[in-house]
């Protein structure tokens, strides 16, 4: 399990020092807000939804690792996907990251999304891990009140 957790460790950090997809999308007809006030993160989610395809997706904003490392991933697992793919897999995240840690964990169709199961373990992170995801739901159904996850 250390092994394991070493991993995970080291994919966060990677994406939290280099975030991929970070920057403003000049192109993008979707875009929103969100903040985590409870941990200080900021984020902007920007779109270009072509029909019901992810063309492009991008971040800016400060935050913790977790959620830069979280918003980094999650950029590179959508983009390309259908709003319905990325939606699905929108909410087997989050079934993941708020299952009791004491289950087994089940990351089926989550790939390298998988290495947030280990915030399950922290409460107050899950916030962070899931801000990105919410602010794209956000962006992608036009919302434009800031998302936040103090509700
Ligand atoms: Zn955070």
């Amino acid at each position: 399990m250390s092994d394991l957790r070493e991993l995970y460790q080291t994919t966060i950090l990677d994406h939290n020092k280099h975030p991929r997809n970070f920057g403003e999308l000049p192109d993008a007809n979707k875009k929103a807000h969100g903040d985590n006030p409870l941990c200080g993160d900021k984020i902007t989610i920007f779109v270009d939804v072509d029909r019901d395809l992810v063309k492009a997706v991008r971040f800016h904003g400060s935050g913790c690792a977790i959620s830069k490392a979280s918003a980094s991933m999650m950029t590179e697992q959508i983009e390309g996907k259908s709003l319905v793919e990325a939606n699905e897999l929108f909410l087997n995240f989050q079934e993941m990251v708020t299952s009791d840690p004491i289950q087994p964990v089940d990351t089926s169709g989550l790939g390298k999304l998988s290495v947030f199961a280990g915030v399950r373990e922290f409460p107050m992170r899950i916030k962070c891990a899931t801000l990105c995801w919410h602010t794209f739901k956000a962006a992608v159904n036009n919302q434009t009140e800031t998302v936040k996850t103090e509700e």
